[in-house]
């Protein structure tokens, strides 16, 4: 198996060493010919605009759209606002999730914090009874999901912090900036 990592802007080599430490084969995705070979996509955390953007610029985002159709992504914090069909504001999107997001939801005062989720799916599939413990960093939520989209986590005052929708990941936190594996396990076992 071989996992991209979009390498445009943003925390990409934390995904990078997160992979290497699964052991996972891996790739920089700047190019469309990037895409070439890779069974699956991380667009990390970073800001959403900026990505957005470049992503035009190297003539990426229809390529990354048709990727989608058949191949796993996740996208982290801005990665998962760039995966949502709907933003709330004007900026470049993939369009490929049936989530609504809103950035910097959390407010100013806890622009970063840090809390323990309860994810059912990933104590199964990952064998493990343990909480998750998140990092949030100016972090947006998931208002809605809709469609073929499902909730997988939510903060204890109910507000959506990962979603799922078939072969597709949304989480407002970074697994990345961690060092708990179980979501980077989780997302291979999706892409399998
Ligand atoms: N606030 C950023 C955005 O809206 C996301 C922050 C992050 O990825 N840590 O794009």
């Amino acid at each position: 198996m071989k996992i991209g990592v979009l390498a445009l802007q943003g925390d990409f080599a934390e995904h990078i060493v997160m992979l290497k430490r699964l052991k996972v084969e891996t790739s920089e995705v700047r190019m469309p010919e990037h895409l070439g070979g890779l069974d699956a996509l991380i667009i990390p955390g970073g800001e959403s605009t900026t990505i957005g953007k470049l992503a035009a610029d190297f003539g990426l985002t229809d390529p990354l759209r048709q990727f989608g159709q058949r191949h796993a992504i996740w996208g982290t914090c801005a990665g998962a606002i760039f995966l949502s069909r709907d933003a709330r504001r004007h900026q470049p999107l993939l369009s490929l999730m049936d989530i609504t997001v809103q950035r910097n939801a959390f407010g100013r005062q806890v622009d970063s914090f840090e809390a323990d989720l309860d994810v059912p799916e990933l104590k199964r599939v990952t064998g493990t009874k343990e909480p998750y413990h998140a990092v949030f960093i100016r972090a947006p939520i998931i208002e809605s999901v809709s469609g073929e989209a499902r909730v997988l986590a939510s903060t204890a005052d109910k507000r959506i912090v990962a979603a799922q929708q078939g072969h597709l990941l949304a989480t407002s936190f970074h697994p990345e900036l961690t060092s708990d594996t179980r979501f980077h396990e989780y997302f291979l076992s999706m892409a399998d």
